[in-house]
């Protein structure tokens, strides 16, 4: 997308491209319903919008397909412009046959996203809105449709305006300060000041913070089950994916690559992988199984620490988490499972006594199935799934994180400024880039580049 047209008349096949019942095609702009006219077998001119409309899609005086054709009138549609949606059949060569006649009739192919763009462009959404649209059409979990939905609806907007219109009031007193430079006067109250910034930093802080969160039901929350080879990891994968999806096999280290699947908990979907043993190794292959999985922990947000009750001691446990903990890296939701319980001579008492002080502890059979749905509610509370049901907003989009970050970034500065009383000039520098940032995640700045940005990240149709 070049430039921002929306004087033109746009369309596209707004549901998924291939052979469905039923596909629908969308035209938005002014002469919307003038070339519905050209192609439909009913007067539309006076037709009532909202009303849906039966009647055949005709070429060169043929009928085509028999469709159902609804007009939105302007403003009172997606895109604030004169819409009409033609429901007609699904075969590949009706769909093209029409979107080509309307193209021949004067619309222009539409640019991925361009639906929404002219929605925002209209004012019936602002950006943070609209790149929900984006969201809610790829959520793929209950929670992820949750927040795209919140976020549509200006949960997200409305809580980063109310900042930045505090911030704007301070601004402008700064900037007043800045015509009396000679006088030294302070209109801003730096007490004041400064009380807000600390109160917006947090704020900040803790939109910023949710994004781990956000990007979970966005993407999924990454878990990795390590633990030493024939622990049972393998076993665990099935048990929790309800198949035979990884081998399970008597040979130590037969698991050498990852083995990657999902499940969805609580509407919340978590990608589980299933790694080579941990243990020292000469074997080239397995190595390299062995190296991937301490990148996979590295990345993962929950990781499941496995070992066989049976055969392993206090003091390897703690070698092993101490090992874990250095390779995967600060911040992990460390969960330890000892495995087999199930196995004849198996001693609770004993266990107890070996392990009794380990924090997040879970004696499970894999192969027997015990205990499963107990890890189950444990890897939904590891998740602050809380959060999400309050209708707290949550962060879940990349732009709208590094504006955040780059927003707290730039209010530290201010605060440090305050601190060691620079001048106004500085101030206004720091606070002129805070608003910016905050701008940046609502639209209040809308440069075409950030625009284009956005929209052409969209599907054609959408
Ligand atoms: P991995 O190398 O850690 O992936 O281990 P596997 O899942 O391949 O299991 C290794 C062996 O331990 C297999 O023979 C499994 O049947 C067995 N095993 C796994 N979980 C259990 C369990 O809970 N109880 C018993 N008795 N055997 C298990």
């Amino acid at each position: 997308m070049q430039t921002i047209n929306t004087t033109d008349t746009i369309c596209a096949l707004s549901t998924a491209p291939g052979i469905g019942a039923i596909a629908l095609i969308r035209l938005s702009g002014p002469q919307s319903i003038s070339i519905l006219q050209e192609v439909f077998s009913r007067k539309v001119e006076d037709a009532m919008s909202h009303k849906a409309l039966h009647g055949w899609i005709e070429k060169e005086g043929n009928k085509l397909d028999e469709v159902v054709v609804t007009i939105f009138r302007a403003p009172h549609s997606f895109t604030g412009e004169d819409t009409v949606e033609i429901a007609c059949h699904g075969s590949i060569f009706i769909q093209q046959t029409i979107i080509q006649l309307l193209l021949a009739h004067g619309a222009t192919m539409a640019q991925p996203g361009e639906f929404t763009m002219r929605a925002y462009l209209n004012g019936r959404m602002d950006l943070s809105q609209a790149e929900a649209v984006g969201d809610l059409i790829a959520s793929e979990s209950a929670a992820a449709h949750k927040q795209a939905l919140h976020q549509m609806r200006g949960g997200f907007s409305k809580e980063i305006n109310e900042l930045r219109d505090r911030l704007i009031h301070f601004a402008s007193m700064i900037e007043l300060e800045l015509d009396f430079a000679e006088e030294d006067v302070e209109f801003a109250n730096r007490e004041q000041l400064n009380a807000l910034l600390v109160e917006i930093l947090k704020v900040v802080d803790h939109l910023r913070e949710s994004f781990s969160l956000g990007n979970a039901l966005r993407n999924g929350v990454p878990v990795a089950i390590l633990g030493a080879p024939n622990a049972g990891k393998s076993t665990l994968l099935n048990a929790l994916l309800n198949e035979e999806r990884a081998i399970v096999s008597d040979i130590a280290g037969t698991t050498r690559d990852t083995i990657e699947d999902h499940i969805t908990l609580d509407g919340i979907r978590f990608n589980f992988v299933d790694t080579a043993g941990i243990r020292q190794t000469n074997d080239t292959i397995e190595m390299l199984g062995i190296k991937r999985t301490f990148a996979k922990a590295k990345s993962a947000s929950i990781i499941l620490l496995m070992f066989d009750a049976m055969t392993t001691s206090a003091l390897v446990l703690q070698r092993m988490k101490e090992e874990v903990l250095r390779e995967a890296g600060p911040g992990k939701h460390i969960i330890l499972l000892a495995n087999k319980v199930d196995i004849a001579g198996y001693d609770q008492n004993a266990f107890e006594e070996n392990f009794g002080t380990e924090e997040n502890l879970l004696a499970i059979s894999a192969k027997n199935k015990m205990q499963i749905e107990e890890l189950k509610k444990m890897l939904t509370s590891a998740v602050n799934i809380g959060r999400i049901n309050s209708g707290e907003t949550i962060v879940t989009n990349v732009r709208h994180y590094d504006a955040l970050v780059k927003a707290s970034l730039s209010l530290t500065d201010i605060l440090l400024g305050i601190k060691h009383g620079v001048s106004s000039d500085l101030l206004a520098v720091d606070i002129r880039k805070t608003l910016y940032h905050l701008g940046e995640i609502t639209g209040e700045i809308n440069a075409d580049d950030l625009l284009n940005n956005i929209f052409s990240k969209f599907c054609i149709g959408k």
